[in-house]
């Protein structure tokens, strides 16, 4: 059975660069938050633990799963696969059929 681990929370750390002028992006920060409403809390304490010459910038969230192989996906697309079993999953975690199952749409 493939299942919901939880949100999987990307945040951009940029820095700002005296010479360029310029806010240059130095590293992400990336984790999994089992619970959704948690997340804001972790974006807080990623912003809490930036020096003054650095910024949150831009922050992603995805559905994370394991799939029924074992497999961790990051459902970052509306369709996602699953590189080891090739199992199909949407954009909020939710197990697809086949491709070949699927009807012709419109
Ligand atoms: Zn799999």
């Amino acid at each position: 059975m493939s299942r919901v681990l939880g949100v999987w929370v990307e945040v951009e750390i940029k820095e700002y660069d005296e010479d360029l002028n310029f806010w240059d992006v130095i590293a992400w920060r990336e984790t999994m938050i089992p619970d959704e409403d948690s997340v804001d809390a972790y974006i807080s304490d990623v912003e809490a633990s930036l020096s003054e010459s650095q910024k949150r910038g831009k922050v992603y969230t995805n559905t994370l799963v394991r799939c029924s192989c074992g497999e961790e996906i990051i459902c970052r697309k509306f369709t996602n696969e699953c590189d080891e079993c090739g199992e199909l999953y949407n954009k909020y975690g939710q197990h697809l059929n086949p491709r070949e199952e699927w009807e012709d749409e419109y």
